[in-house]
């Protein structure tokens, strides 16, 4: 269900910021956090946090729409924005009274801090370490989340839950019921309980469901009328499956995702969902594009450089992609880095039955690619690599990785025995696997302009973008699967003779031809990998060549002022 373990967000990590106090003035348990910064902060360092996310304006054009259209998509940004205050629930039983709190300070401080709660969706970093910022709360953010009693432990839970009816046990373990305790005077108090999200948040998912509806009346639009009426039931059923199915077949002018979805936020066991919203227009001449790539596959397949009988003679169906701009997000999704893709739903019925979607947030994807990708490559790349550096071969890589996903070897076979590249590479599989789509992404991509599809000139613009790319994704340390990968390649590419390090300046310059050519054999490297299911020479590239060298470490010393993400202000929303 996921094409990316562990990064569906392309969500950064970072390293834990480089301010650091000793003694604490949040809420520690026995043990003082060894790390825990002094409280409450400087007026500065709030301010500094704050000014990494840089504030964006974040819109898309609704001439297109029929006016009914225009009118629900009004609707359903307000039912969208029912999420915030619901989701900020879900995050800790005491946010909603720190958010009224914090709202009465209107001193710069307050503000400041208000802000930056926001930002959170709590008072715990997202971009760091998940420490506090305020005093007064826990000094970590709190895994459990406020989806099971405060004072449950792990076994307390496993205990009970071994007690339970299947059906019981399944709602325990699912995503749509919150633990809590028998109240006190009740029959067992004191012991674990479920309660659904329909009746946990109906105060917000009432108001929710009435607004999806009124945006169902308006809609002239079958499909998305369907799902938003089974999206209304839902939030009164807490039964998601059929609105689950019906969003699988949304194909509207407007595409709107609202529910719980993810369950990162459930730090305990991962099962509980939070909920979040995507209103978004779909771009139709991106999806025409990516539609007439994705004929293009077969024939891709066909050429990639491996041995043939590597190669997939007749390719599987691929997951619907959608490209849209994004004109509001709340919740889980309005948080910390921003979300620039996601693919959706979580259900394995529903994935089983109808497969999944991959939603590609094209406004949202522009936006960083201004405020930090183009400021990265001027500081990386020589002038006249960066001058190449565009917006359009940046997203038309994206797309093309997304569509790489589903080349080269799937199912395979492994002394005599059918596996999936996936099984064989275990523990190594994101990377090699991020790795594979990035490099087959740009492969394929000189492939179809060899071939006369796409114009020759974009070859000037893709291997600089590419290699900007490269700076943003391993920014924050080789913590993740994209940025393993994309160091491997750099490292590849460099020894190549594809990337140039000027000594003088310790810039970057980009060797088209030979970038060509190393791009082609590192494809072919980590396809015959993968075909072979090569646990050792997997581990032995990765330990070689994932790795920051010297001259990187360089470059990437001069991006500490960039911002890490964008903040976005939604227009369409006041
Ligand atoms: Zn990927």
């Amino acid at each position: 269900m996921n094409w990316m373990p562990g990064n569906r967000r392309f969500a950064v990590r970072l390293l834990a910021a480089a301010l650091v106090w000793s003694a604490a003035g949040c809420v520690t348990g026995p043990q003082p956090a060894p790390t825990a910064t002094t409280l409450p902060l400087p007026l500065e360092a709030l301010q500094a946090k704050l000014a990494r996310l840089q504030p964006v304006d974040i819109t898309a054009s609704v001439a297109g729409l029929a006016p009914q259209d225009r009118q629900a998509l009004d609707k359903l940004i307000a039912a969208a924005q029912l999420m915030d205050p619901l989701f900020l629930r879900q995050v800790w039983s005491g946010n909603e009274a720190l958010a009224r709190k914090l709202a009465q300070d209107d001193s710069p401080r307050g503000r400041a801090e208000l802000g930056y709660f926001r930002v959170n969706a709590g008072a715990w970093e997202r971009l760091d370490a998940e420490e506090s910022f305020l005093p007064g709360v826990p000094c970590q953010k709190p895994p459990k989340a406020n989806f099971y009693p405060e004072d449950m432990t792990k076994t307390e839970f496993e205990r009970w839950v071994k007690g339970l009816a299947p059906a019981a046990r399944d709602q325990a373990q699912g995503f749509f019921h919150l633990v809590r305790r028998q109240p006190a005077g009740a029959p067992g108090a004191g012991q674990l309980t479920l309660v659904p999200y329909s009746e946990a948040y109906r105060e917000f998912l009432e108001p929710a469901a009435r607004l999806l509806r009124e945006a169902a009346e308006l809609t002239t639009n079958a499909s998305l009328k369907r799902f938003l009426v089974s999206r209304a039931d839902a939030f009164a059923s807490n039964d998601y499956y059929a609105s689950d199915v019906a969003w699988m077949d949304v194909d509207a002018p407007i595409e709107v995702t609202i529910g719980p979805y993810e369950t990162y936020e459930d730090g305990l066991f991962n099962y509980k969902a939070a909920f979040e919203a995507f209103v978004t227009i779909r771009d139709d001449a991106e999806c025409a594009k990516f539609a007439r790539f994705g004929g293009y596959l077969q024939e891709l397949e066909d050429h990639l450089p491996i041995a043939p009988a590597y190669r997939n003679p007749k390719l599987g169906s691929l997951a619907p992609i959608r490209v849209v701009d994004e004109v509001f997000c709340s919740g889980f999704a309005n948080m910390g880095v921003q979300t620039a893709a996601f693919n959706l739903p979580n259900d394995e019925r529903v994935i089983r039955e109808k497969g999944c979607k991959r939603v590609l947030l094209r406004n949202v994807q522009a936006a960083k690619f201004q405020i930090v990708l183009r400021p990265i490559a001027a500081q990386v790349l020589v002038p006249e690599s960066r001058a190449n550096v565009d917006f359009e071969p940046f997203f038309t890589h994206i797309l093309m990785h997304e569509l790489s996903h589903g080349l080269g070897p799937q199912q395979i076979s492994k002394h005599g025995h059918t596996s999936s590249p996936r099984q064989e590479l275990k523990d190594l599989y994101p990377a090699i696997e991020e790795a594979k789509a990035d490099i087959t992404g740009l492969f394929t991509l000189q492939y179809l302009i060899d071939q006369g599809k796409l114009p020759r000139d974009l070859e000037r613009t893709l291997y600089p973008t590419f290699t900007a790319s490269i700076f943003r994704s391993v920014r924050f340390g080789l913590t993740e699967a994209h940025s393993k990968g994309f160091a491997m390649i750099f490292n590849r590419l460099m020894d190549q003779g594809g990337i140039v390090l000027d000594p003088a300046t310790g810039l970057f310059r980009v060797d088209i031809e030979k970038m060509k050519a190393a791009t082609r054999q590192i494809c072919g490297e980590l396809l015959t990998i993968e075909a072979e299911g090569d646990y050792a020479r997997a581990k032995a590239l990765l330990k070689r060549y994932s790795v920051i060298r010297p001259a990187m470490r360089q470059g990437l010393d001069r991006l500490t002022t960039i911002p890490v993400d964008i903040a976005p202000n939604f227009l369409l929303a006041k």
